[in-house]
């Protein structure tokens, strides 16, 4: 709770804190309080896609943010696909 009790109090000094911690009574407590919380070993279990935006033309990535439509390069409508690991490749 010591975590706790000096992010609330970073809080009313109007700093906003963050406390990392995967303790679901810590995050509640926090989320309370109004503090925000990142969880660390439930970021991968969670549903949430990141997306990647490519296009399909020339294959230049860009981030799930970027603000148009179409590719910078070559104009080509983006296409996007959630991101997920490229499988571990064997080099002999
Ligand atoms: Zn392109």
């Amino acid at each position: 709770m010591d975590l706790l009790a000096i992010a609330l109090e970073l809080k009313t000094n109007g700093v906003k804190p963050k406390i990392v911690t995967d303790d679901y009574s810590m995050q509640n407590v926090a989320s309370q309080m109004k503090i925000e919380f990142i969880p660390l070993a439930t970021r991968g279990i969670r549903r949430v896609f990141k997306w990647i935006r490519y296009c399909p033309a020339c294959y230049k990535k860009y981030l799930s943010n970027f603000n148009s439509t179409n590719c910078s390069v070559c104009g080509t409508k983006l296409k996007r696909k959630p991101k997920k690991k490229t499988g571990s490749k064997k080099v002999n």
